[in-house]
């Protein structure tokens, strides 16, 4: 019979857009998640088994690998706010670095030598280079950048001592949805610069603010590489084969090599909605690069990977679907 693939953290955003993308492709997909910030609701399909949980509870992990035949972990239980990371380093590092420790004991008494791990562009700080390659400089620039980090080399050294093989994925700037209208971006607060322009020019927040118009940029706004949910999903998928097939431990970016700034973000959801954006210009946001795109060849290599949407207008799009669908972009639980 077919293994398990384990999702903790799978009820969140990134998460249940991949879940769903597995269960679709017919694997056998068990989810775990303490339900802090995900949602119940986002587990849109009934083959997909839910545990209700922590994953740093070793009982429960215990129960979960006897009674499962799981050969991976996909892990996207972290928490992402980068400002309250640097207010709360601890927070972070407990969940993000320390907890998952729990998880990859288990794994190793159990003999699961699978692990996925939700990485960011945040390990490689400033960027001296741009694009990004893997090779560039690791220097986080906040707690929550160096959690991840920390993580990726707990992971290597395991590799190393008990031959854990982990795809190290990191994310550029998530965005968009599946496109029905079931599931989306839904976090509490929402920090993130596509959510927050639709929210304005819907009228649930007053307005939004473009954090700094004076960087060193063509327009004087941020660049950014945003990634749409469904390519980050695919690339989960392939990282999940690539491990299933035996391959070696891989980190990689996952950006389309596009970048796109604050204003053309602006432009793009006019574009889509017909609509003004209620916007007021501010000062800089603390820790923001100017510019952070990804060199995306690696992941072309080793997983035959790259984004299939390249166009910010199709992540707007796609985001306004979420909030404008049936479940006007909230959950209820
Ligand atoms: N941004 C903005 N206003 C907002 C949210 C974000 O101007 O309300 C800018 C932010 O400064 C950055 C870009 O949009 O340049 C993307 O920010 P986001 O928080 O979405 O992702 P990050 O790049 O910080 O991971």
């Amino acid at each position: 019979s077919k293994s398990t693939t384990l999702v903790v953290g799978g009820a969140g955003y990134i998460g249940s857009h991949t879940v769903r993308l597995l269960a679709s492709q017919d694997r056998d997909v068990l989810v775990l998640d303490n339900l802090v910030y995900g949602h119940r609701d986002a587990l849109v399909d009934d083959s997909v088994r839910f545990i209700e949980g922590s994953l740093s509870d070793r009982p429960l992990l215990d129960k979960i690998f006897s009674e499962n035949d799981i050969d991976v972990v996909i892990h996207f239980a972290a928490f992402i706010n980068v400002g309250e990371s640097v207010k709360d380093p601890l927070k972070y590092y407990q969940n993000n670095t320390a907890d998952p420790v729990i998880l990859l004991e288990a794994m190793r008494d159990h003999g699961v030598k699978g692990f996925v791990l939700s990485s960011t562009a945040a390990v490689y700080g400033e960027p001296v280079e741009v694009p990004i390659v893997e090779s560039h400089p690791l220097q986080p620039v906040n707690p929550y950048g160096w959690s991840k980090l920390m993580l990726e080399q707990i992971l290597a050294d395991c590799d190393t001592a008990w031959g854990l093989k982990s795809a190290c994925l990191r994310y550029f700037n998530a965005s968009g949805s599946w496109g029905d209208g079931l599931i989306g971006e839904a976090h509490e607060p929402e920090t993130h610069l596509i959510p927050n322009v639709l929210l304005a020019i819907q009228g649930k927040i007053e307005k939004m603010t473009v954090f700094g118009t004076d960087y060193d940029t063509p327009d004087g706004t941020c660049i950014r590489d945003y990634i749409h949910v469904m390519d980050l999903a695919d690339a989960h998928a392939k990282a999940l084969d690539h491990l299933k097939g035996g391959g070696e431990s891989i980190r990689c970016n996952l950006g389309t090599g596009l970048g796109v700034s604050v204003r053309e973000i602006l432009d793009a959801a006019r574009e889509v909605t017909g609509k003004e954006v209620p916007v007021e210009y501010g000062d800089r946001r603390a820790g923001d690069p100017a510019r952070l795109v990804a060199d995306p060849s690696l992941a072309k290599e080793v997983l035959d990977w790259e984004a299939s949407h390249t166009d910010a207008k199709d992540m707007v799009e796609s985001a306004w679907q979420w909030m404008t669908g049936p479940r006007l972009g909230q959950f209820e639980k």
